[in-house]
């Protein structure tokens, strides 16, 4: 049975259908502001339009030091083969795949944990029409946030803690983040 502690984790996310998983050292997370400019270009036109996105997820400084307060984390990954680079539906499934998992881990580290950040490969999409800026999130512990979001280099935060950002050519990878608190 999935405990979800520190010793089990990785193998807990492996057994709930993640391709790949390691732990993090909240150390090496170090967002950057080059990172949030990106956001700031609005390419996805996001931007400024929901609580999970920057302005509204908080600034570098702010999701630097909320990250720094957790104990440890763990990533997850979610890789699908490709027929070729243009398999455009292989995206959509393996990020479709990467979400339903992690709606799933966010409910099951809730279950155990007082305090969970999860980070996905994207802003949130749980309401129609988001509340920002006028009301509060409707979901705070269901909303997640995208890593790049938080002003993280995904390829960075999988390098520093052993993971591969890429698995070989015709192949697609997403990846997120949850980091914990230990109860003191
Ligand atoms: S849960 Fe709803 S209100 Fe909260 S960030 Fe997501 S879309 Fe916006």
């Amino acid at each position: 049975m999935a405990e979800f502690t520190k010793e089990t984790i990785v193998q807990d996310a492996l057994d709930m259908g993640y391709s790949h998983a390691g732990l993090v050292d909240v150390k090496t997370l170090k967002p950057q502001d080059d990172v949030r400019e990106m956001c700031a270009a609005n390419k996805c036109h996001m931007y400024n339009k929901n609580w999970s996105c920057p302005p509204g997820c908080g600034s570098v400084a702010e999701c630097d030091a909320e990250m720094q307060s957790y104990d440890w984390g763990v990533l997850v990954q979610v890789t699908m083969e490709m027929e070729d680079e243009m398999d455009y539906e292989a995206w959509v499934d393996a990020a479709q795949e990467l979400r339903d998992r992690n709606v799933e881990l966010n409910e099951k580290l809730r279950e155990k944990y007082d305090e969970v950040l999860g980070l996905g490969g994207a802003g949130c999409d749980i309401c129609k029409t988001c509340t920002y800026p006028d009301e509060p999130c409707r979901f705070p512990k269901k909303r997640m946030s995208g890593m790049e979001g938080y002003g993280l280099v995904v390829a960075d935060v999988c390098r520093d803690n052993g993971l591969l950002y890429f698995y070989g050519k015709d192949t697609i990878t997403y990846t997120g983040m949850f980091l914990l608190k230990d109860k003191k």
